[in-house]
């Protein structure tokens, strides 16, 4: 089969194992040109290992890698229109800034003038002009992060690759560096994929975002897609939804369906279609989805629980509740700081509550399905 046209790198059915640890097994994903794509998973998830396949520093056992419409298994990594920055981004401590980034430009025989005007513009692209003869040991966490960012720009790359290069750094230099990731992203026809645990970094700097676990595609979509709607349970999980029921689904009528827990509540959610009537499943809601009162609402919602208070744990922005269901199952709560009713704020441990939630966001998932 052809390569995808408006692919730039696409992966099909890759499996890689190194010995008998499988790292990636059947994994398929086209990245479009232009993109910025995000590899999102836990550690140990496989994201390392795909970007070293795409790099070409690794090979797989089985399945195919196309690279701007060729197959990759005919291209060395030197012939790869690719470049990687690592989390440990390993600047030549013995070279200043300049001779840092002028490095593979110097690799590749470039005439001295070229190098200049090239290393020159990378570096006030990147925000540091001036610094060129500082070497690296001179530099702060976050200039160093923007060296190896020039270094690897300077050779324009049709592609990418950032392996958790923002771990190392604080969170407010951090949240810096996203943005300007994403400024440097606008003036670039480069395409980024970018590796990261960190589900809100991948929210904020993403077009797409592939959610990877245990080397298995989970999920890849839009950011909020992955957010409102993750497609599984471990997607759910990983995207901070903590409360999971196992219902039966007792009336469906195709958009809204009536689901029970085994204590005999009713749950309605939207979207149910694939749950016919008696099937078990399991589902869930967001804890920043759901409304807490200290009378019941009027009119009644549709999902409507009467809990205790157990703790409350105060977040900063947001306060987190947590609660005891009659038949002692646990939910959680998390209401804005500015949104959140003063009444419930105050209340005190043992104090009856209702929590209720829109149809629309409860999640479903196949019964038995595990993170
Ligand atoms: P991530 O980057 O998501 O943390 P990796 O791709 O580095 O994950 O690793 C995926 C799995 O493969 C892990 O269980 C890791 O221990 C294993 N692994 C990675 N590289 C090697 C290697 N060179 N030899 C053996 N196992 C490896
Ligand atoms: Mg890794």
């Amino acid at each position: 089969m052809n390569p995808s046209p408006d692919c730039i790198v696409e992966l099909r059915n890759v499996s890689k194992r190194y010995g008998d640890h499988v790292a990636l097994e059947g994994f398929s994903l086209a990245v479009h040109r232009g993109e910025f794509l995000t590899l999102l998973g836990p550690s140990g998830s496989g994201k390392t290992t795909l970007l070293r396949l795409v790099a070409g520093f690794e090979q797989p056992q089985s399945g195919q890698i196309f690279i701007e419409g060729r197959d990759a298994s005919e291209l060395p990594p030197y012939r790869r229109n690719v470049n990687t920055v690592f989390q440990h981004y390993a600047l030549f401590p013995h070279l200043n800034v300049f001779r840092n980034v002028a490095f593979g430009l110097e690799q590749k025989k470039f005439p001295a003038a070229e190098i200049r005007r090239r290393v020159r513009g990378m570096l006030g692209l990147v925000e540091l002009p001036g610094k060129e003869d500082r070497f690296p040991h001179q530099l702060s966490g976050g200039e160093q992060q923007r060296v190896a960012l020039a270094r690897a720009l300077v050779l324009e790359p049709a592609v990418l690759l950032l392996d958790e290069p923002l771990g190392a750094l604080d969170q407010k230099l951090r949240q810096q560096m996203q943005v300007e990731l994403k400024r440097l992203r606008e003036r670039l026809a480069i395409t980024f994929i970018f590796v990261t645990h960190d589900q809100e970094e991948a929210l904020v700097m993403s077009d797409r975002v592939a959610v990877i676990h245990r080397g298995r595609l989970e999920q890849v979509d839009r950011g909020e897609e992955i957010y409102e709607r993750p497609r599984t349970r471990f997607v759910a999980e990983f995207m901070g939804v903590e409360n999971f029921f196992d219902v039966r689904c007792v009336a469906q009528n195709g958009e809204c369906a009536r689901f029970e827990t085994a204590t005999g509540a009713s749950l309605w959610a939207k979207n149910a279609r694939g749950f016919s009537e008696g099937a078990p499943a399991i589902l869930a809601v967001r804890p920043e989805a759901v409304r807490l009162s200290c009378a019941p609402p009027e009119p009644r919602p549709p999902n409507l629980l009467e809990a205790e208070l157990v703790e409350m744990i105060y977040e900063g922005g947001s306060r987190r509740w947590s609660l005891a269901l009659a038949g002692g199952a646990r939910m959680v709560a998390r209401e804005a700081n500015s949104s959140s009713p003063p009444q419930a704020a105050s209340v005190a441990r043992g104090t009856r509550v209702f929590l209720s939630w829109e149809p629309g966001k409860s999640l479903l998932y196949p019964a038995g399905e595990q993170a």
